[in-house]
């Protein structure tokens, strides 16, 4: 049997150590455009602000390949899938068999609409080497602009305030991390960063860059302009699939994938950030491009690429962020759509900076945000994964003292039909 898997990310990983698990003889490639050790992706953001080393990031030793048995082919990028030759072409001169193929490559950066973005000092945040650049040209940078408010754009922008620079922020809707929290928690944050010196503005745009070789300022949609001498670009991501041919593979936003991770070609599965499941709490087709559901994806993918049947059971959001003395958690559908019958209760302590919001379908638990006293959470993402209808008063979830006996006694995990 010949596997390849494309992207050497941790979807990809998870999925080859599956394969290997089950499969001892197959053959597996894995073709990745990084060169250098599989790396813990979301710490890069840890190295920009000095928490954590560059050599704390890699997920796997460099003997990893050769333990398994992995032909690796690095530092080159998938540019076509012939899915009736059953071949992938490597750059321009190598195209690479397959019985069963992966497509675990992750996202790109969403690009922006601005003039001269090819000026030094100006960045995207998805690699290690983009981190690695970005401190480089610390030295001489006093003012930092941070494109857009999502995860990225948030965690760019708290590295960067740590390291000491001045940092302004640039975000759509009226706070950071807008997909990842809801409204009320999102204030918390802004005023946090904003006590700790960040600059914000709302509702604008970059439209041009200047500078004669490095970046100098950007000109805004308003009219005005920003010095500054370091930019990133943090406007969220997309899946990266512009290899993929859309007329044999099924493309929504992500790779759609059935409860095998296989795609509508039945030789080719998809996992991690590029492929999009069944949302558990949307009860919809979503792409979770977070790193717990790449690694489950990736080892669904394997096991099945291998040969044994094993459904993914769906995607679930989640974030742990932590801002400076806030701790924030949140699950599932943070800020559901008004018009669809969905049930919201919250408490906020002003003294204890506390905030919990759950958000509930039926009797089900679909959503919550947390802000401080977060150690629910574990308890909280179990009611939503396992889709536990609740027996109890819904109140009781907003009380810190709750706990999962509380659930057990009432009989509610008996009821759940994933329980049975
Ligand atoms: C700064 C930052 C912070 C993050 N913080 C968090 C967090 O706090 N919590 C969380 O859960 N998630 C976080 N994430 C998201 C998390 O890193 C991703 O969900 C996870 O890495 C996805 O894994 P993957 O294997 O699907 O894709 P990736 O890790 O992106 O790996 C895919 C690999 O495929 C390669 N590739 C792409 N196209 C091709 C091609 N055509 N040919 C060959 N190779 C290709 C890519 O270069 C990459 O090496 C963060 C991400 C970033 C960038």
């Amino acid at each position: 049997m010949e596997y390849v898997i494309i992207g050497n990310g941790v979807a990809g990983i998870s999925a080859a150590e599956s394969i290997r698990q089950l499969d001892a003889d197959g053959n597996i490639t894995m073709i990745g455009d990084e060169s250098g050790l599989p790396y813990c992706r979301p710490m890069i953001s840890m190295v920009l602000e000095g928490t954590a080393t560059p050599n704390q990031l890699p997920i796997r030793k460099a003997k990893f390949y050769d333990t398994l048995n992995i032909a690796p082919i690095f530092g080159e990028r998938v540019t076509d899938i012939d899915v009736g030759s059953r071949t992938v072409q490597v750059g321009t001169a190598q195209s690479v068999a397959y019985d069963r193929l992966l497509i675990a490559t992750g996202a790109d950066p969403r690009p922006i609409n601005a003039q001269n973005q090819e000026l030094k000092n100006i960045s995207y945040m998805r690699t290690s080497l983009h981190v690695a650049n970005m401190l480089q040209s610390l030295a001489g940078t006093r003012d930092a602009l941070v494109l857009g408010g999502g995860l990225v754009g948030f965690k760019a922008a708290y590295g960067l305030l740590r390291r000491g620079l001045k940092v302004t922020m640039l975000i759509g809707s009226g706070y950071p991390l807008s997909l990842q929290v809801d409204q009320t928690a999102g204030q918390m944050i802004l005023k946090e960063l904003v006590a700790q010196g960040l600059k914000v503005k709302v509702g604008v745009e970059v439209t041009a860059f200047e500078g004669q070789d490095k970046v100098e300022a950007a000109q805004i949609s308003d009219g005005s302009k920003i010095a500054c001498d370091m930019v990133v670009i943090g406007k969220g991501v997309l899946p990266a699939l512009s290899f993929v041919p859309r007329d044999h593979i099924e493309v929504d936003l992500g790779i759609m994938v059935n409860a095998h991770m296989q795609t509508s070609n039945p030789h080719v599965y998809a996992a991690g950030d590029v492929a999009e499941y069944i949302d558990v709490a949307r009860n919809s087709r979503w792409v979770n491009a977070i790193w717990p559901e790449a690694v489950s994806q990736g080892r669904i993918a394997g096991i099945n690429m291998a040969g044994r049947p094993v459904a993914y059971a769906g995607s679930l959001s989640r974030n742990v962020i932590r801002i400076f003395d806030l701790d924030v958690l949140t699950g599932g559908l943070v800020t559901p759509p008004h018009e669809n019958g969905y049930e919201v209760m919250s408490a906020m302590h002003a003294g204890r900076n506390t905030y919990r919001k759950m958000v509930f379908c039926d009797q089900r638990l679909v959503g919550f945000t947390m802000v401080n006293d977060i150690e629910q959470g574990g308890v909280l993402m179990a009611l939503m994964h396992h889709q536990i209808p609740l027996t109890i008063p819904k109140e009781a979830l907003l009380d810190t003292r709750f706990n999962f006996k509380q659930v057990m006694t009432h009989g509610a995990w008996a009821a759940s039909p994933k329980a049975a």
